[in-house]
């Protein structure tokens, strides 16, 4: 049966809601599946009360954005986390504040050029959910500034896009021990497309996986991905990254994850708790 360790909610940049998630899952078949919404939990609860009862394992996760000094976004999946850990809630709390800042300002310089928006319709499209670039093209989009989100992201607020603006995040060190002081594994999410320069620093920071199974990795990816985890004794996962359906990702499900890692999970979350 499918597992899905990566999935996205309306707690961050998701176009569904925690429960209608949970009911894709369902009718996906997985046998497990893990919301990681980015640097927030609070779909969690919501995700955990629909899922109690079924088959389905719900595992609690997190996306964590670190250190993006290597020029590509680096985000780290903490899996098996106890979401309620509060040196974990204070890292999310600054993470979604320094978001909130930085849609602020490229806002601010968006609306100076001309662009008619501001940033509470970006505040109203994220439905005070952790805020990204995703809900501020939403809003270009809607007052007619560029045609689709594909064009905001390559014309005005992707990394290369004059309107593009860094946020501050943690260091590879802090978020594993974040992650690992919540009980959780800490997995470097789609080396293949963004974060790979980070993962020596990861590692020495005591990286546990590589998730070498995402939906938009190639064959040679995957296979790479998990002879690099084979080498440094690290596990593999995987998932779709999946943020709803005809969202620019591949459907629930769809990431190729072995259902073997879920017990190699386990055995390693269990070094983290006491
Ligand atoms: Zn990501
Ligand atoms: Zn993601």
């Amino acid at each position: 049966m499918p597992v899905d360790l990566h999935v996205h909610t309306t707690a961050s940049d998701g176009a569904l809601s925690p429960s209608e998630v949970v009911r894709a899952g369902r009718n996906a078949d997985l046998l497990a599946l893990a919301i990681t919404d980015h640097d927030t939990t609070a779909g969690l609860d919501e995700a955990l009360r629909a899922a109690d009862g079924g088959t389905m394992a719900l595992l609690a996760g997190v996306e964590l954005s670190v250190d993006e000094q290597s020029g590509s976004d680096v985000h780290v999946l903490g899996l098996l986390i106890d979401h309620h850990d509060a040196a974990l809630a204070a890292a999310l709390t600054g993470l979604r504040e320094e978001r909130e800042e930085r849609a602020a300002r490229m806002v601010a310089a968006l609306a100076a050029a001309g662009h008619p928006i501001d940033l509470d319709s970006v505040r109203e499209v994220a439905r005070g959910g952790s805020m990204g670039r995703v809900h501020i093209a939403r809003v270009l989009v809607g007052a007619g500034s560029v045609p689709s989100i594909d064009a905001a992201f390559r014309i005005l607020i992707g990394r290369d896009a004059p309107f593009y603006s860094r946020k501050q995040t943690l260091d590879a060190v802090t978020a594993v021990a974040t992650i690992h002081g919540a009980g959780g594994v800490a997995v470097l999410a789609h080396p293949g497309v963004s974060g790979e320069p980070a993962l020596t620093a990861l590692i020495e920071a005591g990286l546990d996986g590589i998730e070498a199974f995402h939906a938009e990795h190639t064959a040679p990816d995957r296979e790479r991905f998990a002879a690099l985890a084979a080498y440094h004794g690290l596990l593999v996962t995987g998932g779709s990254d999946f943020h709803g359906p005809g969202v620019h990702s591949a459907p629930i499900g769809g990431g190729g994850c072995p259902d073997s890692v879920l017990d190699a999970l386990a055995e390693r979350a269990g070094l983290y708790r006491s």
